[in-house]
């Protein structure tokens, strides 16, 4: 533990979003005295992303809803925020970084928790369209949301659980949607086809056009620069006041590339967060990690996931590594639909649905391996959530006709 703050025993954190803020809070929950600063280049105090596709897009809160912890938090526990300003470099023999005024700030830790941004869509003149929209950041939604009026025509490309999201909010403000999906099904990479079909089935319900199977081939342009409609392989054109892009995330990773780090797909760290320089370190999005019991590595693109690293790095920074070990979670919210995922589906070979996906919206599908529950996306069920939760962690032996059985209670099964 530190007592006294000098420029020498500072730690250093590069992005101030949802790790970047969680594990500042950590590392004083641990104990640690010693001088803090967090940099983050947006310009607001850290806030939470997931609303920004749900309830701050709809108008339902305010970005003071969003904060992550309250403002007054980082002068209370002595934490130097700085935000609107860039880490420009790392300097590791020095072990200072560069903020993009020329700042030099030495550090004795470096926690990098970067995050990502959105995937461009490359295709020419888009960049400049004022109507076409990414979804990461406040400013994003700020310069979108003044088009999501009702009757407008909403052109989302890629069914990803961000294009969803924002089809959802959007039918329920009363615009006209589209969603476009190049593969066949939509939330392919994350979901089995029996999760897909269900939320093809609420989509539609709701009065989403969704068109999967689609690959979208160029756009026109009206005089002020504008996307005027998106055009298909097919040759269909589908005329639309507004484009939002939902197809994936970049890790930020170039500053740590910049500065001589692994970099595979992600930050290389171990479990206790480490990069292989032991004075620096990285969290939430912008990390590979390593898969513990399922082998590999793997970057997650969840809250959960960056609220455990910070804490996991704010343990190994005050003396008291404890490896991560956490089992991945994930929500999504979709009209009245709340999905929670335990556990990594990747590998299995079966698939259990507990319930009918077919009609109403309550089910869980279970993924199982050699026989063992390994993952699970329960839909608006938090009791069933619980129950799969454990039989997750237990990797519980349960046979597909149990599960399937609505008579008996999960709980029971554990
Ligand atoms: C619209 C949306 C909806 C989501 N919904 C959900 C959900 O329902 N459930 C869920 O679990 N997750 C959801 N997520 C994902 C979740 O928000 C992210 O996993 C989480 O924010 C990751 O935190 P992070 O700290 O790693 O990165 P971020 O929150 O992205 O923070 C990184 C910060 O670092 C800054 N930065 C980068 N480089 C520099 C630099 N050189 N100098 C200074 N600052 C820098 C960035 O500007 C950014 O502010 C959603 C994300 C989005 C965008």
């Amino acid at each position: 533990m530190q007592n006294e703050r000098t420029a020498t025993d500072r730690i250093v954190v590069v992005g101030g979003g949802q790790s970047g803020a969680d594990f500042v809070a950590a590392l004083r929950m641990a104990g640690y005295q010693g001088l803090v600063t967090l940099v983050g280049e947006e310009p607001d105090y850290p806030y939470a992303r997931p609303p920004l596709s749900k309830a701050y897009l709809s108008g339902k809160v305010s970005v003071d809803d969003l904060y992550i912890r309250p403002p007054a938090m980082y002068e209370q526990q002595g934490i130097d925020l700085r935000t609107g300003i860039r880490v420009a470099a790392i300097d590791r023999t020095a072990r200072h970084v560069v903020l993009v005024d020329g700042e030099r700030l030495p550090y004795a830790h470096l926690v990098l928790a970067t995050g990502g941004r959105a995937r461009r869509l490359p295709a020419p003149g888009l960049d400049d369209a004022p109507n076409v929209h990414y979804l990461r950041t406040l400013a994003d939604v700020t310069a979108m949301r003044h088009r999501f009026v009702p009757g407008a025509r909403l052109v989302v490309v890629g069914a990803g659980y961000i294009g969803l999201e924002v089809a959802a909010t959007a039918r329920q403000l009363g615009l006209d949607v589209t969603v476009l999906e190049a593969l066949p099904r939509v939330l392919a990479r994350v979901t089995a086809p029996q999760v897909s079909a269900f939320y093809q089935r609420v989509h539609t319900e709701e009065g989403v056009d969704i068109r999967v199977d689609t690959a979208v081939t160029g756009f026109s342009f009206a005089l002020d620069g504008s996307v005027s409609a998106v055009e298909l392989k097919n040759g269909e054109r589908i005329d639309t006041d507004i484009v939002l892009v939902g197809i994936g995330l970049v890790p930020n990773t170039e500053l740590a590339e910049q500065a001589g780090l692994a970099v595979d797909s992600g930050i290389v760290v171990d479990e206790y967060c480490r990069t292989e320089d032991r004075a620096v370190l990285a969290i939430g999005d912008c990390t590979s990690h390593p898969c513990g019991e399922h082998g590999g590595r793997r970057r997650l693109e969840s809250v959960p996931n960056a609220s455990e690293q910070a804490r996991v790095a704010a343990a190994t920074i005050t003396g008291n590594p404890e490896p991560y070990t956490a089992i991945p979670w994930f929500w999504s919210d979709q009209y009245d639909v709340r999905l929670q995922t335990i556990g990594l589906s990747t590998g299995h070979d079966d698939v259990v649905i507990r319930g009918t996906t077919e009609t109403g919206r309550s089910f869980a599908a279970f993924y199982l391996k050699d026989g063992q529950v390994r993952a699970a996306d329960v839909i608006c069920s938090p009791r069933d959530f619980t129950a799969a939760r454990k039989l997750v962690a237990a990797r519980a032996r349960v046979g597909p006709e149990a599960l399937r059985d609505l008579s008996v209670p999960l709980k029971q099964l554990l």
